[in-house]
């Protein structure tokens, strides 16, 4: 839950305003889709939600505890042991194999999947073996996504996860992150430039110039609301 989040860039002489009062509440489960246009903060929101940017004001709290003022010490932690970041570029590790690339995170979780079920998960238990290079771009995605599912993360916060891939390629990552939504239960937000996405979304939010503007909710779509944190 994000209350009056805040965020000054002070470059030289010029503060750039990034948010300017964001009140969010994600809910248990739910797949959100971020819309805006450039600069409109969502980068900046979604980095401070998953603990790895601090506010400049406002607070985020998770489970009753105020993340903001808990130290460096407890935000690292929650990071590495509640949020799976996916971003547009994979940053896999090329001389590491697909499993390989989803057994590191696995090392250092608390009740990790196997790297084995998260690739299956997203449509690569056929590809475990292949190095980075000799995987499209698409299913190296895949691969980031299953690395991130794979510490059992409470929130999936994606930033422009098919920005670098084609529309159809776009496509089929996304409904890896729907299938991971849907199986696993895991709260999941995505920042797009894609309107179609939002298609497949429990609700979406557009930003415009450091403020939530704008709030869809597909009510068909919506899990229990009760499922709080
Ligand atoms: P895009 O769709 O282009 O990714 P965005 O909505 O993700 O845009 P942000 O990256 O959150 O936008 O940036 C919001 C504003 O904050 C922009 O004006 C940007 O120039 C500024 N900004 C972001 N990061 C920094 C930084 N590290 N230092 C200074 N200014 C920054
Ligand atoms: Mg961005």
């Amino acid at each position: 839950r994000a209350r009056q989040l805040g965020k000054v860039y002070h470059m030289g002489d010029v503060d750039v305003h990034a948010l300017r009062g964001v009140d969010l509440e994600l809910y248990r489960g739910e797949f959100v889709v971020m819309l805006g246009p450039s600069g409109s903060g969502k980068s900046t929101l979604l980095n401070i939600l998953g603990g790895l940017d601090v506010p400049s004001s406002g607070e985020v709290w998770y489970h009753g505890e105020d993340l903001t003022h808990a130290g460096d010490a407890r935000l690292t932690q929650f990071r590495r042991e509640h949020v799976g970041f996916v971003f547009q570029f994979y940053n896999l590790i090329p001389s590491l194999t697909a499993r390989e690339n989803v057994a590191i995170v696995t090392e250092i979780a608390p009740d990790p999947m196997q790297p084995e079920d998260a690739l299956a998960l997203v449509g690569l238990g056929e590809r475990l073996d292949h190095f980075p290079a000799q995987l499209s771009g698409g299913e190296q995605q895949r691969v980031a996504i299953a690395r991130a599912i794979a510490k059992r993360p409470v929130v999936m916060l994606c930033d422009e996860p098919t920005g670098a891939l084609d529309s159809a390629t776009g496509v089929r990552v996304l409904e890896a992150l729907e299938q991971v939504n849907a199986d696993m239960g895991t709260t999941t937000v995505v920042i797009t430039h894609n309107a179609d996405i939002a298609r497949m979304a429990h609700r979406v939010l557009t930003m415009a110039d450091g403020r939530i503007v704008g709030e869809q909710v597909n009510a068909q779509r919506l899990p229990a609301r009760e499922l709080r944190w």
